[in-house]
């Protein structure tokens, strides 16, 4: 006769020996036989669970299978121990992959959610942390303010945590005095800038006026943990820059592994500012700096900060002739994928920490309101923008209602300090 192989001799004497001096399993509980399919009904389901997308259900069969078939190997090590053992085994990576799609289910239920709000000519980037916290960063130019007001009401925004208005320019400040009346602000994050224009004075007056909000001034070292993100302001420095653009706060903003840079218009005397300072810059995502002009992103910056993505937010056939061909360029020999507002509206980023996904939402879209017949033959004018359209212009059924004003003529409205469109 052949000989057994070593194992399943093994496994037989251990079989035989313990079924000797182990009693029978108490009467009333279940028999060894009966756990063991019980166990193997509630593996398959789990597997059925993972295969149908229900990884909370398939983790919950899984644990109860691997339970049963362990107490079985504990409490009746003489029964099939031999198959006990390869059930275990099988079960427990299933388990493990599992618990893995669930926690990855988790984190792409509140992920990290970064919109470059497409605003035109200028910059607006809405931060929703995974715990619902809120980051505006810029506000773009005042004519925007309709349609950005009306994302961020969309985007489910009710209050803004944190608004780093990153320096005094039109084209980023101007849709804030908007949303500092709309919306209830914890903090303001200025550049301390001053600027000369109209625009300045009204968001300094409205800052100010705001009794809840507090106001700080954004410096390179100051750090705001909360939300589960961690955001390092790493320009500018204690002097500030004679150049509005170069006083740009940057801002550098990490989630788990990814990181996101926010340079507002900062050129490339600040980038090398930066350098020097030795703040961590390296990103998988960079706001590129000046709407794509070629007074930033240098080679130096570039190499430094090495994103994986890049996003320019400007207007189409903007004036500027924003991005400049040198910056697309340079972003192109690095192989850096690119985004654009003036291309394909707003940018939404996701990510659970690990890796990023995009959505692209639209672009633009400006709410018209119906103008009443009784003021068809008015200069309509906009309390908010301080602009009036006279009766021909198409852009008077932009002006939301209740920032409508009506006045005879232009005069008039120039008279009460209204600037005519140049549309
Ligand atoms: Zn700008």
């Amino acid at each position: 006769m052949k000989r057994l192989p070593g194992k399943i001799r093994f496994w037989l004497s251990v079989f035989l020996i313990l079924g000797v001096a182990i009693p029978a399993a108490p009467a009333g509980s279940p028999e060894p036989a009966d756990l063991y399919r019980q166990a193997y009904d509630h593996f398959r389901r789990a597997e059925r669970d993972l295969q149908g997308g229900e990884p909370a259900a398939a983790v919950a069969g899984f644990r109860s299978a691997l339970e049963a078939w362990e107490s079985l190997r504990a409490d009746s090590p003489d029964w099939n121990p031999a198959a006990v053992e390869i059930r275990i085994k099988q079960a427990d990576p299933r388990l493990r992959e599992a618990e893995a799609r669930l926690a990855d289910r988790e984190a792409w239920s509140n992920p990290l959610r970064i919109h470059f709000i497409d605003v035109g000519q200028g910059d607006s980037t809405l931060v929703q942390c995974p715990d619902g916290s809120t980051i505006l960063i810029d506000g773009g130019p005042m004519d925007a303010y309709p349609q950005l007001v009306g994302y961020l009401k969309e985007a489910g925004v009710e209050k803004i945590d944190l608004l780093i208005a990153t320096h005094p320019d039109g084209d980023h400040i101007g849709g804030l005095l908007k949303v500092l009346e709309t919306f209830p602000i914890v903090t303001v994050v200025d550049s301390g800038k001053e600027h000369t224009t109209l625009t300045y004075q009204r968001y300094m007056e409205a800052v100010k006026g705001l009794p809840d909000t507090g106001f700080k001034l954004g410096r390179a070292g100051d750090r705001y943990v909360f939300g589960g993100v961690d955001l390092l302001i790493i320009h500018p420095g204690a002097n500030l820059p004679s150049n509005n653009n170069d006083s740009s706060i940057v801002a550098r903003l990490t989630y788990g592994d990814v990181g996101f840079l926010f340079t507002g218009d900062a050129e490339e005397k600040a980038e090398a500012e930066m350098l020097s300072r030795g703040l961590p810059v390296r990103s998988s995502v960079l706001k590129v700096g000046h709407h794509g002009s070629k007074s930033s992103t240098s080679t130096r910056f570039l190499s430094a900060v090495s994103p994986q993505s890049a996003v320019i937010s400007c207007g189409e056939s903007n004036r500027w002739g924003h991005p400049t061909q040198e910056v697309m360029r340079s972003l192109k020999q690095r192989k850096i994928e690119i985004y654009r507002t003036d291309l394909q509206g707003t940018i939404l980023m996701l990510s659970d920490g690990k890796e990023i996904r995009l959505e692209f939402p639209g672009k633009a879209v400006y709410p018209e309101y119906p103008v009443p017949e009784e003021s068809a033959r008015m200069v309509i004018a906009n309390r908010v923008s301080l602009i009036y359209y006279p009766p021909e212009s198409p852009y008077r059924s932009r002006v939301p209602p209740e920032d409508r004003v009506s006045f005879k003529t232009g005069a008039e409205a120039e008279a009460a300090g209204y600037f005519k469109s140049w549309h």
